[in-house]
């Protein structure tokens, strides 16, 4: 009986993105681009290491009382404050009057994760929407966690825009109290951002409806190299829901230091500010089921990242750097965008390619079809998702004429020379 017992398991598909890669790696082509996953990489399409990091490390490995035991449940506190001091700002007043209870995470995923472990614990029934498209991994986090999701509108693919009134609609429409997933900047897949007059209108919905937003903040400081522009929606969020509803913030550390394998992140919980209450009273509880959440899944977080990133953050030289650092990844792959639109434009590609340097961060949402994306793999080997989405930072000076070329020939060839 045993014998047999696990015959039956279902193979499943590979993750599509790892997928790509594996399917990447194998090409032998030497023209190949990887355009698929989300990772920053220099002018010579090389991984790249902070100067701010290298000096952190350096310094963690210099100090005398270097080790590697486990840090607390909660993780590193140097690595928590000073991360909420970056996304909530140093003058917040949420941050002052004790409003705001922050774990580490196992980077961003593991604080979506930790949300969601929340949400179906401590406020069942509440479906969670996310945008149309999102990030593919959110469906499967919060399913995985029984929240149900439902969606809300947010690429228009005719004008390769905002559907503001689509998704304005579908806040107002959601049942009182719904949880809204909101990309703080750098929406994945789309790099469409919200501007500020639209993110306003967004936190009123939201505080029209009693809702609670879900701040997944993953490319903070990486899409426009300034800590606090990145950092608008979930301030003015902070501000406009003080007196209304708690916010969920996911921090991740992924992208603006480079520390994707590391996997240092944070979770914060703002409370809303209320009468008679002893907010005191409420954060630590939380803070207690954050700890038992956390302790039965992963025992006590990641370590090495952890240090490394309270080391940049703590220490006002190291700050500095990782300024600059940021900088020279968001001016890099802005320089793409204009490179390659101005490549098209120039090729007379048919179609309209300004939306190539209006969107912002990792990626671009080029609009190209399934099929073309099909092409440009088998034809040209320039990689990227079958929903046409395009990580810029796998552009180079060394690469980008191939893949602007390789584009030109896809659109013609289904398109002829109409526009599409
Ligand atoms: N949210 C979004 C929108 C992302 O794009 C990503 C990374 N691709 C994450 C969260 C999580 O990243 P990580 O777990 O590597 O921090």
């Amino acid at each position: 009986m045993s014998l047999t017992l696990l015959n039956n398991i279902q193979q499943l598909p590979p993750d599509a993105l790892f997928g790509i890669k594996q399917r990447y790696t194998q090409d032998s082509r030497a023209n190949k681009v990887d355009l698929g996953i989300g990772a920053y990489r220099d002018d010579k399409g090389k991984p790249w290491v902070l100067p701010s990091v290298r000096s952190a490390e350096k310094l963690i490995h210099e100090d005398p009382n270097y080790n590697h035991e486990y840090l607390g449940i909660n993780g590193l506190p140097e690595l928590s404050s000073a991360a909420a001091k970056i996304v909530f700002g140093e003058d917040s007043k949420a941050l002052q009057q004790g409003r705001i209870a922050s774990v580490q995470s196992l980077s961003g995923t593991g604080a979506l994760h930790i949300a969601a472990k929340f949400i179906s614990s401590f406020l069942p029934g509440r479906s969670l929407y996310i945008s149309e498209p999102t990030w593919a991994n959110h469906n499967a986090i919060f399913k995985s966690q029984g929240v149900q999701t439902a969606t809300y509108p947010y690429w228009q693919a005719s004008t390769k825009t905002l559907d503001m009134e689509g998704f304005l609609k579908t806040i107002k429409d959601a049942p009182t109290g719904s949880v809204i997933l909101l990309h703080a900047c750098a929406h994945n897949p789309t790099g469409l951002d919200p501007t500020q007059d639209q993110w306003s209108d967004i936190i009123d919905a939201v505080a029209s409806k009693d809702h609670i937003v879900l701040f997944d903040s993953a490319y903070q400081g990486f899409a426009s190299g300034d800590l606090d522009r990145d950092a608008y929606a979930i301030r003015l969020g902070v501000e406009k829901l003080a007196g209304v509803s708690p916010i969920f913030v996911c921090q991740s550390f992924a992208k603006n230091v480079g520390m994707y394998g590391e996997r240092a992140g944070c979770f914060h919980l703002v409370l809303p500010e209320q009468e008679n209450i002893d907010t005191a009273k409420v954060k630590s509880a939380i803070t207690s089921q954050l700890s038992s959440l956390i302790r039965s899944e992963v025992s006590n977080p990641p370590a090495y990242g952890a240090k490394i990133v309270a080391k940049i953050l703590n220490s006002p030289e190291l700050t500095k750097q990782w300024h600059q650092d940021m900088i020279t990844m968001s001016s890099r792959i802005t320089e793409m965008r204009h490179e390659l639109r101005d490549r098209l434009v120039a090729q007379g590609t048919p179609g309209t390619w300004d939306h190539i340097v209006e969107q912002c961060g990792m990626f671009s949402y080029t609009g190209l079809s399934p099929e073309m994306v099909k092409r440009l793999e088998t034809q040209h080997a320039v990689y990227l998702v079958s929903s046409g989405r395009a990580s810029i930072a796998g552009l180079n000076h060394g690469n980008i004429e191939h893949v602007a070329k390789a584009i030109d020939e896809v659109v013609r060839h289904f398109t002829g020379n109409s526009k599409f």
